[in-house]
């Protein structure tokens, strides 16, 4: 198939890299811009001298029924290389009181793991569970999860916070309750073979950057790195030519799909409302391999640090809706969280060499207030549409939210 169309994307994160493989695909010819020397975004993998090893910038963690990962991947050929449990078991440990226990959610979309009370949490009830139905059925609108669902107790500390924090990275009373609700319809409600935690093995570069780029390679579309995009030119109702801070460059009849952070994009066009509040991830990554027979993934409840996941080489902390702790000391930061998985993980070794990563604007605040800043993909510039996990998506800043994104921008670009 082939539009003729040259499209440029501004951007080679995951929404960027989305949009210029569907636009590929659709036969467009595409030009990718990308302000930093790499490709990624907020989604990336280093060199870490300290650690001596290749890591991700946080844990990412998407569910095995996110449908835009999967056919991003499959077109890539790398959907082999997300990595998760045969069954969607959830570990956890409440380092307040030591007990352990896994949330194991069945198979099929009828969920009688919530009649069984060996698989809820322990100190749940069937009847607090059905909160979880009521803020699946969420509107769009300005209700927060609190207004859903009772905001004291068992099944809010070690349900409905850790979970609802590790999704909307927003303080979860706060959250967004159609955002909240959009995420269990995605995946708890659709069954156990829909909310496998997968995650990407060796690390996020080798399977959703790097092969992306190879894949535009082959086919000829140019990446180009360093090209930071300053301005854009508007005439009536199209933009007529991009700023990379050389000149005006003229578009001539072509399309632009803008795949920047939202701060950027409001910077690029003062009058687009985007969204304003963020807030900060925090991972800590610990240079020594876990115990034989570790879980990959475990919520740590009541401490500072809140999922393990451990890799062959290293332990890996990711502490959501971290701005409370992101200005901390990192030495007695990285101490503390040490503190909390050395009873989880039953280790008796001396702290190992450690990195701390900071992302303080990891994603937007998943609130009702922001989520309605959320433009849609259209914009009055019939030749420019809008990619990112910041767009009207219907989730939270997800991987998968991105990635339908730049599907999105691609289809109206092909067929504006
Ligand atoms: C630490 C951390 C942990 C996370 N964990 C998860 C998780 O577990 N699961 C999950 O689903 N999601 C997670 N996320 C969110 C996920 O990473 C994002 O939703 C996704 O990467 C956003 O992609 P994007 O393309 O929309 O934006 P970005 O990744 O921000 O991409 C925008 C790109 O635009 C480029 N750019 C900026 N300005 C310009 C310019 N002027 N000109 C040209 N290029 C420009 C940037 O350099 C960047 O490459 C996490 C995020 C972080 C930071």
């Amino acid at each position: 198939m082939t539009s003729g169309r040259t499209v440029h994307v501004i951007g080679a994160g995951l929404a960027g890299l989305s949009a210029a493989v569907a636009l590929t695909r659709q036969g467009a010819r595409v030009i990718v811009h990308e302000a930093a020397p790499r490709a990624g975004g907020r989604c990336r993998s280093y060199y870490d001298r300290t650690l001596g090893q290749t890591i991700d910038n946080g844990n990412h963690f998407v569910f095995s029924g996110n449908q835009a990962v999967r056919r991003y991947l499959q077109v890539l050929g790398t959907a082999d290389r997300l990595e998760g449990p045969s069954h969607a078991d959830f570990a956890f440990h409440d380092l307040r009181d030591g007990s352990r226990w896994t949330l194991a959610v069945n198979d099929s979309p009828l969920p009688w793991w919530v009649l069984d009370p060996r698989r809820r949490t322990p100190g749940t009830s069937l009847g607090e569970h059905m909160a979880l139905a009521r803020l699946a059925l969420s509107r769009p609108g300005s209700a927060t999860i609190a207004d859903r669902v009772d905001s004291h107790g068992t099944f809010w500390d070690r349900v409905v916070d850790p979970m609802m924090l590790a999704v909307l990275n927003c303080p979860p009373a706060e959250g967004s309750a159609w955002l909240a609700g959009r995420f269990l319809r995605e995946s708890f409600a659709r069954g156990g073979r829909a909310c496998r935690t997968m995650v990407a093995v060796p690390n996020l570069d080798a399977v959703f950057i790097d092969p992306a780029l190879t894949w535009l390679n082959t086919r000829n579309v140019q990446v180009r790195f360093g090209a930071r995009l300053r301005g854009l030119v508007m005439e009536g109702d199209h933009v007529t030519a991009l700023d990379f801070g050389a000149g005006e460059e003229a578009l001539g009849g072509a399309t632009v799909v803008l795949a920047v952070p939202p701060w950027v994009a409001g910077e690029l066009i003062r009058e687009l409302v985007v969204p304003d509040r963020f807030c900060s991830i925090l991972n800590a990554h610990f240079a020594c391999a876990p115990p034989p027979g570790a879980r990959t993934i475990t919520a740590l409840i009541g401490g500072t640090a809140q999922w393990v996941v451990c890799h062959p080489d290293r332990i890996s902390i990711t502490i959501s809706g971290a701005d409370d702790v992101i200005d901390e000391d990192r030495e007695a930061l990285a101490a503390r969280i040490w503190k909390d998985i050395v009873p989880m993980l039953g280790l008796d070794t001396p702290m190992p060499t450690w990195q701390i990563v900071k992302e303080r604007r990891a994603t937007f605040a998943a609130t009702p207030m922001q989520d309605a800043r959320r433009p849609s993909t259209r914009t009055r510039w019939r030749n420019l549409f809008l990619a990112g996990d910041w767009t009207q998506t219907g989730l939270p800043a997800t991987i998968e939210g991105a990635l339908r994104s730049g599907e999105a921008a691609a289809r109206l670009a092909v067929a504006s």
